[in-house]
């Protein structure tokens, strides 16, 4: 029996050439809390979670009090452990975040162990590969700050502030058409920045991309439903494929009036955890497409869950993957075991949100990356995520080390 001897968590930052924003917020780096749990014979599993890096590496080391020494191949027991230790205070967030880390870890040494990938696992694969859709559309330098302060000044000074839009905001066009030049089939947008603005640029990128190519919106929570649901509205006829994080995640509320208020399929869920906080939307009916993200929800074993419950309420799952190559290996692994809901002959085949803005060390950490090939990823082979792990990289990004 493999024992845990230690459980590690390597905090990688790196900053970015260019600051990028999204609705409520920006960042000038990239960063993760990479978790690494190595048994007593010498073998390594590795996992990541989602979120303030430094933050989740330091519950780490709580985790790790309660499974050094144990049997390491015994995943579910350990994630009732982690969770039953601190459900009391961390039902969501960073408890969950870090405990998902420490989750894809041991799903990782219990392939590597076997010599089997998770897929294998976890019942076998119903697929190889996947189409992947791009992910990008961040506001990038300082154009877009001045792009704001610009509408402002004309709001109060009788001005159009609409009209200032698409000539700021045109670099966005250009990324767009870029990722289905690049061979990607399908694309995510950007919203959230306010309702006139983000019609504007939806029309101005459906018209650049034509009709073949899938548009979906991310709004990152950044409107309350009455704005939603106008612009849901506004651009119904803009044949776009999900309407994300409309509303704030802990408003289910709005959710549901989103959803009935407008008729572009409401999605969401990436920042959401375990079977019970997704038993609430879906029993809710809150979402059209439930997005938990692996490196968040609470892990393969907590997202596998959450797969089979979406299939039995009916409800669309699509991860979301916003990390490293080792999330994105994660990822890959549950696609693989994705049912089609309901089978047919030519099923609807879950899509692979493959972001493409900038990330220093997203493909750096692994030996060989995980990418594209005319907006197809092929889903690996090889044992655990199927990844090898680049350590030195690790090493190279790594600001602090705890455990
Ligand atoms: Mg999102």
């Amino acid at each position: 029996m493999p024992r845990i001897a230690r459980i590690r968590a390597h905090v990688l930052e790196a900053p970015l050439s260019e600051p990028f924003a999204w609705s409520f917020t920006e960042t000038s780096t990239r960063g993760s809390c990479v978790v690494e749990v190595t048994t007593e014979d010498g073998l390594s599993g590795w996992g990541e979670c989602i979120g303030p890096a430094r933050l989740n590496a330091a519950l780490i080391p709580a985790y790790a009090r309660m499974l050094v020494g144990q049997d390491a191949l015994a995943v579910d027991r350990h994630w009732l452990a982690m969770y039953n230790g601190l459900r009391d205070q961390g039902m969501k967030g960073l408890a969950l975040t870090a405990l998902s880390g420490v989750d894809v870890a041991l799903w990782d040494l219990r392939g590597r162990h076997w010599g089997e990938p998770v897929w294998r696992l976890m019942g076998g694969r119903f697929r190889d590969r996947v189409a992947a859709y791009a992910t990008g559309t961040y506001r990038r330098g300082d154009g877009w700050r001045t792009l704001e302060a610009r509408r402002t000044e004309a709001r109060f000074g009788g001005g159009d502030p609409d009209a200032l839009t698409l000539e700021t905001l045109q670099y966005l066009v250009d990324e767009v058409t870029g990722y289905a030049a690049e061979g990607f089939r399908a694309a995510k947008l950007k919203i959230g920045f306010g309702v006139d603005q983000d019609i504007a640029l939806i029309r101005a990128v459906r018209e650049a991309l034509g009709p073949r190519i899938g548009l979906m919106l991310d709004a990152n929570h950044g409107y309350d439903a009455i704005d939603a649901i106008r612009l849901g509205r506004a651009v119904a006829d803009q044949d776009i494929g999900w309407f994300e994080e409309p509303v704030v995640p802990d408003d289910l509320d709005s959710y549901v009036e989103v959803r009935r208020g407008q008729p572009i399929p409401v999605a969401g869920g990436e920042t959401e955890f375990t079977r019970w906080g997704f038993r609430e939307v879906l029993t809710r009916r809150a979402m059209d497409i439930v997005q938990p993200d692996i490196c968040a929800c609470g892990g393969l074993s907590e997202a596998k869950k959450i797969a089979d419950m979406a299939t039995a309420f009916g409800v669309r799952l699509v991860p979301h993957v916003w990390g490293t190559g080792i999330g994105l290996a994660a990822a890959l692994q549950l696609h693989a075991v994705l049912p089609p809901s309901p089978p047919r002959h030519d099923p609807t085949e879950p899509v692979l949100e493959f972001d493409r803005s900038e990330h220093p060390f997203r493909q750096a950490v692994l030996a060989a990356p995980l990418e594209h090939q005319h907006g197809v990823v092929h889903i690996p082979d090889g044992p655990g995520l199927g990844v090898e792990i680049d350590v030195e990289a690790i090493a190279r990004w790594r600001v602090e080390l705890v455990g």
